[in-house]
């Protein structure tokens, strides 16, 4: 298998998991091109905080993995630290990461809410 064919073949049967140390993964996430990207999204209007807590220190979350490599601005969200290790801390493999992202989001921001 050529290594272009490798690539693709990987990123079609094994999604990037930050937990799972995947390569490609790692690669990615130490390129310039991923550097690119998260000031791209600095720059833009998607949320510049934990959009659970508010707090500024924050990660790029991927919603999805479905654009992995050249993702849209609306893929990425801004979460904490601490909230983003307990989203993946908490997903389960064949829990839908889209779906997940936002079930975990609206818990916890209804956790901290007195409306809730
Ligand atoms: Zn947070
Ligand atoms: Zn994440």
């Amino acid at each position: 298998m050529s290594n272009r064919n490798r690539v693709s073949y990987i990123k079609k049967h094994q999604k990037p998991e930050r937990s799972h140390r995947n390569s490609i993964y790692k690669q990615y996430i130490e390129s310039s091109r991923w550097t690119d990207k998260k000031n791209a999204y600095y720059r833009s209007d998607r949320p510049q905080a934990c959009v659970i807590c508010g707090d500024r220190n924050f990660d790029i979350h991927h919603i999805t993995y479905e654009r992995f490599g050249n993702e849209l601005l609306t893929d990425l969200v801004a979460l904490c630290r601490g909230h983003h290790d307990l989203l993946h801390k908490e997903r389960q493999p064949a829990w839908d990461l889209e779906k997940w992202t936002y079930t975990f989001i609206g818990r916890e921001i209804c956790q901290q809410s007195v409306r809730c």
